[in-house]
């Protein structure tokens, strides 16, 4: 870091300030203790603060939402172009740090900003983000119930007051639920705690609307664009910031195949998957479950995230 040791220097114009030279040396250095606190303090912040989530050129349907995990959508004006897709698990956990004052969380906090990303038992959980969609969900839903699998959905607020029919649909099959923001606003990290705050209880209202009596354990955070401020907000309103240890970046369409093979081959006990069933064309993802699920339940106990009640 440059220090600027020019303080006060050449700017004794007058008598006054030159009678005064010894207070102003005074003041120069206090500057510069200050500038040096100061500029260690952003360093130190800088070290805290994952890479932002940056963005690929891969677009999702022309139609329905574009959110996912990944950037931003088209239609969101404050986004700038370039980017890629979400950190990987072992980037992402590598990154971040572990929140002092969190309070005890469920599982493990090893992810970005003492996030959970894992199960923290040996069970294997499967997450479904950014729905419900009315194209995919129903679908899911029905391999599910056919595997005997239950799993987690992180909702959209405006998606679950849009299809709160498919909100009970996924309570009513056992499934635990997830709040995932109102509209996937991948820098609502950025905002002040009491807009995320606001975002956060309208996404949780939506779905209780649906479902008055279903708990709502998780927050997830879109993009996995984690700060300090979402965990520690989504804590207050008693959700486990959630994380995922497994990501086959289905949002970006690789194809079945690839989905599967990378979801198969990278789950361990205790993995949790990262997979979408809405924000663009995701039949990939449904046609990759056909594997997944018998696969998975063949070598793991596939369960959703714990609740406090399921
Ligand atoms: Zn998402």
């Amino acid at each position: 870091m440059r220090i600027d040791h020019g303080g006060g220097g050449g700017s004794a114009r007058t008598g006054q300030l030159f009678r005064d030279a010894p207070a102003a040396r005074t003041i120069g250095l206090v500057a510069v203790v200050v500038a040096a606190l100061l500029g260690s303090a952003y360093a130190l912040g800088r070290s805290l603060v994952p890479d932002p989530p940056t963005r690929s050129s891969v677009t999702t349907s022309a139609t329905g939402p574009h959110y996912a995990d990944q950037p931003p959508a088209d239609d969101a004006p404050r986004r700038t172009p370039q980017g890629t897709p979400d950190p990987s698990p072992a980037e992402a956990g590598q990154d971040g740090g572990t929140g002092p004052d969190a309070p005890p969380p469920s599982g493990p906090t090893d992810g970005p900003f003492g996030t959970q990303t894992t199960s923290g038992t040996a069970l294997v959980a499967l997450t479904f983000d950014d729905g419900p969609d009315p194209q995919y969900t129903p679908q899911v839903l029905a391999l599910l119930r056919e595997h005997q699998v239950r799993a987690t959905f992180c909702v959209v607020g405006e998606n679950a007051q849009r299809h709160p029919d498919l909100i009970r649909a996924i309570a009513a099959d056992g499934h635990t639920l997830c709040n995932h923001s109102w509209n996937h606003d991948v820098t609502l990290g950025r905002r002040s705690p009491a807009a995320i705050r606001t975002d956060l209880l309208r996404t949780s209202d939506a779905i209780r609307a649906a479902v008055p009596d279903a708990p709502i354990a998780y927050y997830r955070q879109p993009g996995g664009a984690w700060t300090g401020q979402v965990v520690s907000v989504a804590q207050e309103l008693g959700m486990t910031p959630l994380h995922w240890t497994v990501d086959p970046s289905d949002w970006a369409a690789p194809g079945a195949g690839r989905i599967a093979a990378t979801v198969v081959a990278g789950v361990v006990p205790g993995s949790v998957v990262l997979l979408h069933d809405a924000g663009g064309d995701r039949q990939g993802t449904v046609d990759a479950l056909h594997r997944i699920l018998p696969e998975l339940t063949s070598r793991f106990e596939v369960e959703a995230l714990p609740d406090g009640v399921t």
